[in-house]
């Protein structure tokens, strides 16, 4: 119908509502990270019945995956090196690199990501939600100050309410920041939306999306409370 210079407004309903339906489900600025050992820590992670020696042992494990994905378009620099033999054209990494946990329960995924990057300078951002405000209110922040020029990454296992790390992108933001990823574990929607919402511009780098949010603000199905239970304190 179309080489015919006519498209019956049905196709073009049924068109325009598949390029919705992407749109709505394509986010460019969110990765979900596809790779078997991912799937395979976070079925870990997820079971209710993992110890906190293997709770932690997968984090380390997928934090590195996570990292070694979201790194992968970072920007290099051409360098020269002398190896035994002669000397050849490398490349480095173009610029310092942050890692920044949100506290507590970034912490548990800061030792995989420091095995990959032992060079990373590391901040530190304690968010807590005001019971009176209901509002996130920051009770720790200690940024190294090459902070401007790096590359840094946001980290906090759950993107649940997108509060925590909101306020966090802000404050790293307000420190000169310009290159910020948001590395996760597991995300749901209402999460990803409020991040983007408020900093459209950070890379979202997850093992997986969940669907909801239930009353108390923990993610359906999840894993629970990943500070809890990485440090045995359930
Ligand atoms: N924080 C957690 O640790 N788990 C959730 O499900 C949500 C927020």
């Amino acid at each position: 119908m179309a080489a015919l210079g006519y498209t019956a407004p049905g196709l073009i309903c049924v068109k325009l509502a598949r390029q919705i339906v992407r749109a709505r489900t394509h986010d460019p600025k969110i990765e979900v990270v596809k790779h078997p050992l991912v799937a395979a820590s976070l079925a870990i992670l997820r079971a209710k019945t993992t110890a906190s020696a293997d709770f932690r042992r997968a984090l380390q494990e997928i934090s590195v995956l996570l990292l070694g994905q979201a790194s992968a378009g970072w920007e290099t620099v051409p360098h020269q090196v002398e190896t035994p033999l002669q000397s050849c054209m490398a490349e480095i990494l173009a610029r310092p690199l942050v890692l920044v946990p949100i506290l507590r329960a970034g912490l548990g995924m800061l030792d995989g990501m420091l095995a990959l990057l032992p060079q990373a300078a590391i901040g530190h951002i304690g968010v807590y939600r005001d019971e009176k405000t209901l509002r996130p209110a920051t009770y720790f922040c200690r940024l190294p100050g090459t902070i401007s020029e790096a590359q840094v990454v946001l980290v906090d296992p759950m993107l649940a309410t997108g509060n925590s790390a909101c306020q966090a992108a802000t404050l790293l933001k307000s420190s000169g920041a310009t290159r910020i990823q948001f590395i996760c574990l597991v995300a749901c929607p209402p999460g990803v939306r409020q991040l983007h919402s408020q900093h459209p511009d950070i890379d979202i780098i997850t093992a997986a999306i969940d669907p909801e949010l239930n009353d108390s603000g923990y993610i359906v199905p999840g894993l629970g409370d990943a500070g809890d239970r990485y440090f045995g304190t359930g």
